[in-house]
């Protein structure tokens, strides 16, 4: 044996990170076809899409589709075609947190991975490498084994890797293009090194050999869990500690640079702010909370919960913020949210800040002008509805008005409350704004965005972020 070069590539699932991620597989290597493939048509005609509309919002994507797309990148919904073509395969399908049954709420939904490996056992007719690309728990490999090896035609075998996806959303093209390090967990049999091997081949098209790791199955499974639990727990560390400045006239900001100075402990990641969103922080910890109760580790599971709990508070003690600042009342004030997203440079709006807040504002009466510049409108009202069940859409709709720009969301407002780091927030007329606002005018700053000395100069009354008034 020795290992295959890998010359067709097949990725079920094209969303945040199977898109994105296999484009630039197919831009690095120009000896490889590579079929991104899903089940949802909308998603792959968008991919298609002739003016390069694509299906997600992420900057530089567009030109890495253009540079080789009908060449060596394709999108499909044909998922069997692409499973018997491949001698690869990523699995790149969702893993959300379970809604119900055992492990509600805490345990990864494995049924899109389950469903994945059975249409691959189902359909090969070949040896393939498969390759968890999505998040899921430590071991999952083994279970995918088990449903690969009973389905399977005698003739086919399959290798299993860990290739855990590092890429944050906004920045992904540049983490795909650069990655702190690429990471592949394989058996440790002669079978398993060669098809880690395979894969790293294929990386290091771009990556230098050096940031390729290989290790162990569980680990690799594992590492991914433990590294967002990490930047979590940094978060809602840095979170923690900005509640104590409010409280004592400490400075949030000066409290991050300092201890950031620390080599140990480094400047990246210690940003307060409204708290944590996206598709992955919150979902991958409740896995390893989930993961640690399995393993009778009731104190492990209770201390990686906690990260969880204190992003929760962070958003209700923010929105109870304005309404404290709003002389204890917003009901029928109008409010300013300025983004939606989770965060900037992204579409995404999977566990926005900006929904909880928006939801606790509804709850208080509140009249709300909503502008993102990237979310599309349906998105916010599919989001809306799912945060407020016992509102019907028309109240939410009657209660909520969505603006096509800042100006027009601030005009009449009490208060704006910044909920996305948008670029574009920076650089408002906070003058014409002021103006356009009932007064006293206020500014929530839940991104540490905007300048306050400048802001309270105009008039605004601002309130920040592990800050106390000026
Ligand atoms: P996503 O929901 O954007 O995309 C998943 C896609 O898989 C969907 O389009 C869905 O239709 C498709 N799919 C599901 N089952 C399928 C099947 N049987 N056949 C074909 N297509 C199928 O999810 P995502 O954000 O790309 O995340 C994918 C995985 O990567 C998750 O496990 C996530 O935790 C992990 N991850 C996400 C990020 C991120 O920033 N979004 C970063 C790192 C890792």
């Amino acid at each position: 044996m020795s290992p295959v070069r890998v010359q067709k590539i097949v990725c079920i699932g094209a969303g945040y990170v199977g898109g994105p991620t296999c484009a630039v597989i197919a831009q690095k290597c120009p000896d490889i076809t590579v079929t991104i493939v899903d089940l949802n048509e909308a998603r792959i005609k968008a991919w298609n899409d002739e003016e390069y509309r694509l299906p997600i919002y992420e900057p530089g994507l567009v030109d890495v589709v253009r540079s080789c797309r009908g060449k060596n990148l394709f999108f499909s919904t044909d998922v069997d075609k692409g499973i018997q073509e491949a001698d690869l395969i990523f699995v790149s399908v969702n893993t959300p947190t379970k809604k119900s049954g055992v492990g509600a709420g805490f345990a990864a939904d494995l049924n899109y991975i389950e469903l994945a490996t059975r249409r691959i056992a189902a359909v090969a007719t070949s040896n393939k490498i498969v390759v968890e690309k999505s998040t899921v728990p430590c071991r999952t490999a083994e279970s995918m084994r088990t449903i690969l090896e009973a389905n399977a035609s005698p003739n086919c075998r399959f290798d299993i890797l860990s290739n855990p996806e590092f890429l944050a959303e906004g920045t992904a093209i540049n983490d795909l293009y650069k990655p702190d390090r690429v990471l592949i967990g394989s058996l440790q049999t002669p079978e398993g090194l060669d098809a880690c091997q395979s894969l790293s081949d294929v990386y290091a098209h771009w990556v230098p050999r050096e940031r390729i790791l290989t290790v162990g199955l569980w680990s690799s499974e594992l590492s991914k869990l433990a590294a967002n639990a990490m930047l979590a727990q940094r978060i809602s560390s840095i979170n923690a500690l900005s509640a104590i400045c409010e409280a004592t006239g400490a400075n949030i900001d000066e409290v991050a640079n300092a201890i950031g100075y620390d080599s140990r402990i480094g400047p990246k990641f210690l940003k307060a702010s409204v708290g944590f969103g996206g598709s992955c922080f919150q979902k991958d910890i409740l896995n390893l909370v989930y993961l640690s109760e399995s393993l009778h580790l009731p104190e492990v599971a209770a201390y990686w919960r906690q990260v969880v709990e204190m992003n929760e508070h962070q958003k209700s003690r923010f929105a109870k913020r304005v309404v404290d600042t709003l002389f204890n009342t917003i009901t029928n004030k109008r409010i300013t949210v300025l983004g939606f997203a989770f965060k900037a440079d992204t579409g995404d709006t999977r566990e926005s800040a900006a929904i909880t807040l928006i939801r606790d504002f509804l709850k208080e009466k509140a009249n709300i002008s909503l502008y993102d510049p990237q979310v599309e409108e349906a998105q916010i009202w599919q989001d809306l509805a799912e945060a407020c069940p016992s509102l019907p859409l028309e109240n939410i709709k009657k209660q909520v008005k969505i603006c096509s720009s800042s100006l027009e969301a601030c005009e009449g407002a009490e208060a704006i409350v910044i909920a996305t780091e948008w670029k574009e927030f920076k650089v408002i007329d906070w003058e014409k704004v002021y103006k356009s606002m009932n007064k006293p005018a206020f500014v929530f700053d839940g991104r540490l965005l905007v300048d306050e000395v400048k802001l309270t100069k105009i008039g605004f009354k601002v309130t920040t972020i592990g800050r106390g008034t000026l």
